[in-house]
């Protein structure tokens, strides 16, 4: 079905409880998540032929049944907030955007419980939540992506150590299938399992019950640096042998802490390796104390506390390098220092610059994150650079790891992500509940390419890492440093070094009234990109971009620190430049933004 025939039936069927786009350039703005491959568009239909953004989960439901009639794909997104392809259309189809079913449907004080629609932020919980006393025990450092999206793609992340994995803080999941069947599933349930970490492939998360805790009184962080990653990794696995129950164990690597040197501007921490530990009660404090004299030379407070404030800006650099690469892996705590020490010689020999962290996982595992910089405007070299993202991740597998996201490119790894028992129990699941592969086809299980099967086998496995190794071998070559920036202006400087995370959507009024994406920080972003090389860019496109209170919401929560409101003064300039000022559209917005109770919300909740 073409995307006119589409829309007029949806349009039909939805009437207004939901958005339909259809725009080229809104569709283009969800053709991406937060990594940048170049090639993607290449060997995929990467821009769905249009967007649904259902307002209601009665909706939502008849897009899923219309979709599985007529055996449209569907590619459910929840803030887009992931990176390996997980969001990205892979054929003609609809984006569904979940992003507006976001209402906190129960809060139940005395069981400790909030029932969410999966669309809901994790801040909006966590502020819910303290209103009651009550506060998450774990959470994502992507703090303002959604619980869908989350229970989908990931859930470990701040509090795992004690809490673990996020499954076990959920009471119950509403999933709606494709044949429009919606059920409930409690931790009880056989089948509850299936539906984390497994990407949308059996269903549409619609609703969690998620357990909740008193707020606890204090947080206590404390930092210690060690000689070298293996020192600092023995002082962990020592720390959970003893009896003190941290509520986060983390280890940064000298790399990290130089970066917060730049970013601070001082060079107030020690480079080296570091542990960040956050206890939550006095006497477990004082035992940690004890436990860790003599064992790590102790960081001032002030220092542990900034750390433990920035756990949700993971991604903040100070560099001449802009576009962020990363790997992800879940690995046993035994294997992560040798892994990060081979990790670091590789990338080293390429001329890169690596970063490591670990976030521990409960007491025998650990959530490893190694990041590096390249810059994708220098194609042959970021290719380069690219490849090396798998290749850290074969040598993770080999050394006891497992990819923490399948989406499309760690596709070849999916045999080390399940067991082939697992594996087997997903694939007999996903024909039974999805026979016509209409939820994100093309991912996780397996690749198809829109040209057929050469461009296929490049998914290979064996292929994969054979291709993979190859292209590593010339990352060596294109080792050289940064460009300098100097010269570029706010808004070349921002466009660039936008990571893609989405937070900024979180907190712009202009989207909350809205709910129109071109108006996000990040797409304004791409927009400009778009206008500075020289890309179309329509008029219509380009009053959006005038479309905001230049309240500097966006700053405040920037992953990446970025300048925002004077790239935005300088956006509206050079489009003024091109196509006027559009001051009616500005008038009109402004007045209805100031009669929408969505812009007083965000107002509100920056006073507060
Ligand atoms: C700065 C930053 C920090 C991060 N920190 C962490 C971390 O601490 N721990 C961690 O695990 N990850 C982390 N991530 C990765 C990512 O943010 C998380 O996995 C995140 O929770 C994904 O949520 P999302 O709403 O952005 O989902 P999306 O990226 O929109 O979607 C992810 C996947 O879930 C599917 N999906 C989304 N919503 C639904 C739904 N309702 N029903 C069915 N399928 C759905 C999508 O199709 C896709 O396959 C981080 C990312 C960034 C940018
Ligand atoms: S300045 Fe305010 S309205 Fe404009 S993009 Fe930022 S948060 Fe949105
Ligand atoms: S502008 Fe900042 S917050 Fe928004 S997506 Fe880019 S890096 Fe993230």
């Amino acid at each position: 079905m073409n995307a006119k025939k589409l829309k007029q039936e949806l349009n039909a069927l939805l009437g207004d409880e939901a958005r339909i786009r259809t725009d080229a350039f809104e569709c283009e703005l969800y053709s991406t998540d937060v990594g940048s491959v170049p090639f993607a568009n290449r060997l995929f239909e990467t821009v769905p032929h249009l967007v649904v953004q259902p307002q209601t989960v009665d909706a939502l439901t008849k897009v899923v049944r219309f979709a599985s009639t007529e055996k449209v794909a569907l590619f459910p997104r929840g803030a887009g907030s992931s990176g390996l392809g997980g969001v990205v259309p892979t054929k003609e189809g609809i984006a569904l955007d979940l992003s507006a079913l976001n209402r906190i449907l129960a809060l139940n004080r005395e069981q400790k419980t909030i029932m969410v629609q999966t669309g809901t932020r994790w801040s909006t919980i966590e502020t819910a939540a303290q209103q009651e006393g009550l506060s998450l025990s774990v959470y994502p450092s992507s703090f303002f992506s959604t619980v869908g999206g989350w229970i989908a793609s990931g859930g470990y992340g701040i509090g795992s150590f004690q809490f673990g994995h996020l499954k076990e803080q959920i009471e119950s999941i509403e999933v709606l299938f494709p044949s429009g069947d919606v059920r409930l599933f409690t931790a009880a349930d056989k089948e509850f399992p299936l539906f984390f970490g497994t990407e949308g492939q059996f269903g549409v998360l619609l609703a969690a019950t998620l357990k909740v805790r008193k707020t606890p009184e204090r947080q206590l962080p404390q930092l210690l640096y060690f000689g070298g990653v293996d020192a600092a990794l023995t002082f962990v696995t020592e720390l959970i042998q003893s009896k003190i129950r941290p509520y986060h164990i983390k280890y940064l690597d000298a790399a990290h802490l130089k970066e917060v040197n730049k970013l601070i501007g001082e060079e107030l921490y020690a480079e080296r390796d570091a542990v960040l530990v956050t206890l939550e009660d006095h006497a477990e404090d004082l035992k940690f104390r004890q436990f860790a004299k003599n064992r790590g030379i102790a960081a001032d407070e002030y220092l542990a506390r900034y750390l433990w404030h920035e756990r949700l800006f993971p991604m903040k650099r100070r560099s001449t390098q802009p576009t962020l690469l990363a790997c992800e892996l879940i690995m046993p705590l035994r294997y992560v220092a040798t892994y990060m020490n081979k990790a670091r010689w590789i990338a080293k020999r390429s001329g890169l610059d690596l970063q490591a962290e670990a976030h521990m996982a409960g007491e025998t595992d650990a959530l490893v994150l190694l990041s590096f910089l390249s810059d994708v405007r220098n194609p042959w070299r970021y290719l380069a650079h690219l490849a090396l993202v798998p290749r850290l991740t074969m040598l993770g597998i080999k050394r006891g790891g497992a990819p923490y996201n399948v989406g499309i490119w760690n596709v070849p790894f999916i045999t080390q992500k399940a067991d082939p028992q697992t594996l087997r129990a997903y694939r007999a699941y996903k024909r039974k509940v999805d026979p016509c592969n209409i939820l994100n086809p093309n991912k996780f299980f397996a690749v198809r390419t829109r040209w057929g099967v050469i461009p296929d086998l490049l998914f290979n496995p064996s292929l994969f890492k054979l291709l993979i190794r190859g292209a590593s071998l010339f990352t060596p070559l294109m080792a050289r440093s940064g460009e300098d920036r100097n010269h570029e202006s706010v808004l070349e400087k921002t466009m660039y070094s936008c990571v893609k995370c989405g937070s900024c959507a979180a907190q712009c009024p202009a989207y909350a009234v809205t709910q129109d994406e071109s108006l996000v920080p990040k797409n304004k972003l791409y927009l400009a990109k778009k206008l500075h090389e020289g890309g179309h860019v329509s008029k219509r496109e380009a009053e959006k971009a005038f479309l905001c209170m230049h309240c500097g919401l966006c700053r405040e929560v920037c992953q990446n620190d970025l300048d925002l409101v004077a790239a935005w003064e300088e956006l509206e300039q050079r489009l003024e430049q091109r196509f006027g000022r559009p001051e009616q559209a500005v008038r009109e917005f402004v007045s209805i933004a100031e009669d929408s109770p969505a812009y007083w919300r965000c107002v509100h909740a920056q006073e507060i």
